[in-house]
């Protein structure tokens, strides 16, 4: 099936020359057959109908879409140096491959916290190498992208932002993977095209990530696109991850969650992970605590124990 066939799309271009299309107008509908131009995927670089074989995208080390669930773990926030560092450690010895930490924090509200910028990044890196774990965070603004780039291994695109084109341009040319979450609003097609945008500017090295979108649902704080994922996943070559934290905003839904995605054939999970999540100063009741974190990966290894990964 083409990529047009799979987003649901009518295979007839509207982008057709008006030339061809007035011939095609006055033709029979077999010869109007034989002008059918073949159809270009929306997403050309990004698309798996172009580039069949899976692509793998190393960040730091570690080998994403290469068939092996990877799991990032940690903080929403990175809030103090103990506090990154404390779950680094656990969060390696529970068998996470990456740390998670965010320093600029995209909050809906001005008033709540932003997180500690340039100060958190140096934490969060120190923590990582102490623990042996490359580090993904966001990068908020194009301004930003250097530094953040000089602390990080993988460059985190966060949902508000998968539609600014300035930053993703900025990321384009530079050279560190990134991580492109989807937009909360956003349909799969938007989500590629916005991939492409990397792609096309020269970073080849590029991870999508489902977070949940905005449904008429308040039950959980976003809907986990599954299906989704497995549409991704059979649209493009580049890897697919998971974030179950953001996308059900409850603590009891993350592991489930991260199960059901492993099961559909994402390739990582990205998931909040804090020392004591009741005092977390973002996303504490979306947070796991250390140990729970490590019930999970036991779970997901007793998983992938199942499936013969
Ligand atoms: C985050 O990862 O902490 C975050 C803000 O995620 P999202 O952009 O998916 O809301
Ligand atoms: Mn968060």
């Amino acid at each position: 099936m083409s990529s047009r066939e799979l987003l649901g799309e009518s295979t007839a271009d509207p982008h057709l020359p008006e030339r061809r299309r007035s011939r095609r107008a006055t033709h029979s509908s077999a010869a109007a057959a034989a002008l059918e131009v073949k159809q270009e995927p929306p997403f050309r670089m990004a698309s798996r109908e172009l580039h069949p074989e899976s692509s793998v995208v190393c960040a730091g080390g570690v080998e994403i879409g290469a068939g092996r669930l990877v799991v990032m773990a940690g903080p929403c926030s990175v809030e103090s140096r103990q506090q990154i560092r404390a779950t680094a450690r656990r969060v390696k010895a529970a068998g996470a491959d990456m740390l998670r930490g965010g320093a600029y924090k995209p909050r809906t509200s001005p008033y709540d916290f932003q997180g500690l910028g340039r100060k958190a990044l140096g934490w969060l890196a120190e923590a990582g190498r102490e623990s042996g774990l490359p580090v993904v965070t966001e990068v908020l603004s194009p301004e930003d992208v250097d530094l953040v780039a000089e602390y990080a291994d993988l460059l985190q695109v966060g949902a508000r932002n998968m539609q600014n084109y300035a930053l993703l341009r900025r990321l384009a040319s530079g050279s560190k993977p990134v991580l492109l979450k989807r937009g909360p609003s956003a349909t799969i097609r938007e989500w590629l095209l916005a991939a492409e945008y990397l792609l096309s500017g020269g970073n080849a090295r590029v991870v999508l990530c489902e977070r949940g979108i905005r449904t008429f649902e308040t039950a959980t704080r976003n809907t986990l696109d599954l299906a989704g994922v497995a549409l991704a996943k059979q649209l493009t070559h580049l890897p697919v991850i998971v974030d179950p934290s953001h996308a059900t905003g409850k603590r009891a839904l993350v592991v489930p969650a991260s199960r059901a995605a492993a099961a559909v054939g994402a390739d990582g999970l990205l998931i909040e992970v804090h020392p004591c999540p009741g005092r977390a100063l973002s996303d504490g009741e979306q947070s796991l605590n250390p140990d729970e974190f490590e019930e999970l990966m036991v779970t997901l290894r007793s998983l992938a124990f199942c499936a013969g990964v």
